[in-house]
């Protein structure tokens, strides 16, 4: 019965985003697929966390639009998300969902959901309002040296601010929807977040695949066309390490954190 609720309240909110621009076709589908996992499965309280998410970062892609315009061919995909962005952003918190099922009585399937969707918020609230920062960003691997904006693994301390506030916006609710609340969940979530979403910035400046667009001559994500639409050659990385597969690792990482913090405590 949960299911099907889940399921109808998932698929609502997913054409509703469709219909606003927010998810393309494939992203409305794994929206709700997504969303009937984590409400059906886990309940009310689970998909409150996944909403605040999924609403907070919609709106702020969307907020000053125009200031962002100049950038967008850096990034690999626009602003509609799509079923790949949608599927590495809210899988590792449907994965914990899963465990919260096979362990109910467990405070840590809760805390890694929380912290899964802290580190994708936190990124994607760095990335939305970090390109706002009036100063060039710093590469994570080397902080002397500045950055074009927008660059894979650029960090300024503007864009860590408005990660930790992104984190800290699911923090709050999952204190409060928690039975047993506490300041140091909202602290291991709101820092788990952080730190999930600097190791997002260190693939970006390592491992993750960029490439060169031969006629701007700049360096972007986009492949295997620029927006100009010259085809881009890949200058760094590792070919299969996309976007998508950096938001996945972002969210692990996030939830990985708080599970190591409850083993050393043991
Ligand atoms: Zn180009």
């Amino acid at each position: 019965m949960q299911i099907a609720i889940g399921l109808l309240l998932a698929a609502t909110s997913s054409i509703l985003a469709y219909r606003v621009h927010s998810l393309s076709k494939d992203g409305a589908v794994a929206a709700t697929f997504i969303g009937t996992i984590i409400f059906g499965l886990g309940g009310w309280q689970w998909a409150v966390l996944l909403l605040v998410f999924f609403i907070s970062s919609s709106l702020l892609t969307r907020a000053f639009k125009n200031r962002k315009m100049e950038l967008d061919e850096k990034y690999s995909k626009g602003g509609r998300r799509d079923a790949g962005q949608v599927f590495s952003n809210g899988g590792i918190a449907a994965l914990f969902v899963l465990l919260h099922v096979f362990f109910p009585q467990s405070i840590w399937a809760w805390t890694g959901f929380a912290a899964a969707l802290a580190a994708v918020n936190a990124d994607t609230w760095a990335t939305e309002l970090g390109v706002l920062n009036p100063n060039p960003p710093r590469l994570i691997t080397d902080l002397s040296k500045r950055v074009e904006k927008g660059t894979s693994g650029a960090i300024s301390v503007y864009g860590t601010c408005a990660a930790l506030l992104g984190a800290g916006v699911i923090g709050i609710p999952a204190v409060i929807l928690f039975p047993n609340r506490s300041v140091s969940l909202f602290i291991l979530v709101a820092l788990s977040g952080l730190l999930g979403s600097l190791i997002d910035s260190l693939l970006g400046a390592t491992v993750q695949a960029i490439y060169f667009c031969p006629t701007d001559k700049k360096e972007t994500e986009r492949h295997p066309l620029h927006t100009c639409g010259t085809p881009t050659i890949q200058i760094r990385g590792w070919k299969w390490l996309n976007n998508d597969w950096v938001n996945v690792a972002c969210g692990a990482s996030g939830a990985v954190i708080p599970l190591l913090a409850a083993i050393l405590q043991h």
